[in-house]
């Protein structure tokens, strides 16, 4: 299943991808990758061991100096080349992802690809703005000093990436160390080993320096391992679970870590929402990548009086939706990964033995690989699994609400917090209820844009992680501010240095100027301090 060089390729760097049969001397460990379709397999990928990934972060340091210290335009332009990459091998990347994960050819190429682009458009524009020294203005007690901020790169970031968008999730956060200067050494998902190669591809020929991004494939014994190697900054996107380990891993050295975990994301339907819509976008946020991403739909609390007519809308356009491999011209692939199908299927079942109507789907269908068809659920409560836990797949389970208190007490009385969406035509009080809820991102009348817009940051309150990407954030989270100080270095000596003697009034005429915002104060303050520094200097 290895991808085989293009011409182009060829020409390309040597290869930075940390192939364990090249850089690990110990004998390669091996897994069976099966086809969420077909079911069959799809041949044996191997998983780095620790002196691969230390390999890796070896190089990756090596590469850091040259590369932080290329200037920034060139750093941009030599980023830029993804485009070309992606404009040439779209078709190829596409197919390869659609297999690798069952989603239709649409969905990866949208969803996948089509964000690396906008984004990257995105950050040429905002970068030399965001990452040049900047003045910051100086408060009166600081007279004749001028402050700066200017940014420079943590290092070598460690990037560890899951598997529902095992394209994007992977390169976005590695782009975004990369504009900073940083480089970095990526681990993506086994679950998706296919796309992992594609990723690894994908940078290769872009042909950036040897080092520059290190791609380790393997399970979450080589994550583990990427964790504990020389790294400084771990940037992880998975499950609260894993997320915990991380930061753990971070906390021991320690290093800054960023956590993109999980979510059990609001739909808010109001009484005056635009209910055609609502609807449409719900069947949408819910089962587009097969329910699998972390803004998707996970509970909708629709308000009482509207509810039977919505759940009436939603059944029948759910029914419409075609389930079906990447050759079937579907909308719906399969589940990617079998655990996560199992999560579904605990979910739906323990729900229904517990009161919970399943008006559509709600069992596995009856053909190979891991497909669970469009399922709705009504008479959700609280208490239930399903409505607590994040699913992560087909299923919408709708709560009725008594009005929309009850929805924005019920939405922020999660342990998650990442994306949340309000459905009214009265777009002030959409805008009220938004401020009011609990989470990363919020939308009025949408879903999924919110994530797909490089200007707005992206990340969780709670457990659904700590830390933003996207945005400014986005590309200042990989980077430490340093703060300058300016003073022009004219005087000999600074009125509040030593000695202290005589000076104990004009300071107290100097606190009373910077308190009561009185500048006068503040002047005379100082130049009793000055008078008294020259004396003490005779
Ligand atoms: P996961 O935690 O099982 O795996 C994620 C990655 O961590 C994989 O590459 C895995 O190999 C690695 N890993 C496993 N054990 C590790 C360890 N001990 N140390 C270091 N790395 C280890 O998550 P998943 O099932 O791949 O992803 C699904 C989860 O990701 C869902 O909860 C979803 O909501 C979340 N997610 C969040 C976002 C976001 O931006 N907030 C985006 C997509 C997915």
């Amino acid at each position: 299943m290895r991808l085989v060089p293009s011409p182009a390729a060829q020409e390309a760097p040597p290869m930075t991808l940390a192939d364990p049969t090249l850089s690990a001397p110990s004998p390669t460990r091996l897994f069976e990758k099966y086809s969420p379709v077909t079911g069959a397999s799809m041949g044996q990928f191997p998983i780095a061991d620790s002196e691969a990934v230390e390999g890796a972060v070896a190089r990756a340091r090596a590469a850091f100096p040259g590369w932080r210290d290329t200037p920034l335009a060139v750093r941009l332009e030599a980023i830029n080349r993804g485009r070309d990459v992606l404009l040439e091998q779209a078709e190829t990347y596409a197919r390869k992802i659609a297999d690798d994960t069952g989603k239709p050819i649409i969905e990866a190429l949208m969803f996948e690809l089509a964000v690396v682009p906008m984004f990257l458009d995105h950050y040429l524009k905002r970068a030399p703005k965001l990452l040049t020294r900047r003045k910051v203005s100086t408060p009166m007690a600081l007279l004749g000093k001028t402050g700066y901020i200017e940014h420079f790169p943590r290092g070598v970031i460690g990037i560890i990436a899951p598997w529902n968008f095992p394209f994007q999730l992977s390169v976005l956060p590695v782009i975004s160390a990369l504009i900073g200067g940083n480089t970095a050494v990526l681990k993506p998902s086994e679950v998706t080993p296919i796309a992992g190669e594609v990723v690894a591809d994908f940078f290769r020929r872009m042909g950036l320096p040897p080092g520059v991004v290190e791609v380790v494939a393997g399970d979450g014994s080589t994550g583990a391992a990427l964790c504990r190697a020389n790294v400084d900054m771990l940037f992880f996107t998975g499950s609260v679970a894993t997320g915990r380990r991380v930061a753990a891993a971070a906390a021991e050295k320690p290093i800054p870590c960023e956590l993109e975990l999980g979510g059990k994301d609001v739909f808010i339907v109001c009484a005056d929402a635009n209910l055609e819509r609502a609807a449409e976008a719900v069947v949408f946020g819910s089962m587009a990548n097969c329910g699998q991403a972390c803004v998707s739909v996970e509970r909708a609390l629709v308000v009482d009086s509207v509810h039977d007519r919505f759940v009436e809308l939603v059944k029948r356009k759910l029914a419409r939706i075609k389930v079906g491999g990447p050759d079937e011209q579907a909308e719906m692939g399969p589940m990617t990964f079998a655990k996560q199908l199992q999560t579904v299927e605990r979910h739906v079942e323990a729900a229904r033995q517990a009161g919970a109507k399943v008006l559509t789907g709600g069992q596995r269908l009856d053909r190979a690989g891991l497909f669970y068809p469009p399922t709705l659920l009504t008479d959700v409560r609280p208490d239930m699994d399903i409505y607590r836990e994040e699913t992560f797949g087909p299923v919408l389970p709708v709560i009725r609400v008594r009005d929309e208190e009850e929805a924005v007490r019920l939405a922020n009385a999660s342990e998650f917090g990442l994306v949340g969406s309000v459905w009214t035509q009265d777009l002030d009080k959409g805008m009220r209820i938004a401020s009011r809820l609990e989470s990363g991102q919020v939308m009025i009348n949408d879903v999924f844009s919110s994530v797909g817009h490089p200007g707005l940051p992206f990340g969780g309150v709670r457990s659904s992680g700590l830390g933003r990407y996207h945005g400014d954030e986005g590309l200042l989270t990989f980077m430490n501010p340093r703060a300058i100080l300016v003073d022009r270095g004219k005087a000999d000596y600074d009125p509040i240095w030593y000695p202290y003697t005589d000076k104990l009034a004009s300071a107290f005429e100097v606190f009373r100027g910077v308190a009561g915002k009185k500048l006068g104060s503040v002047i005379r303050g100082f130049l009793g301090l000055r008078k008294a520094s020259i004396d003490g200097h005779k």
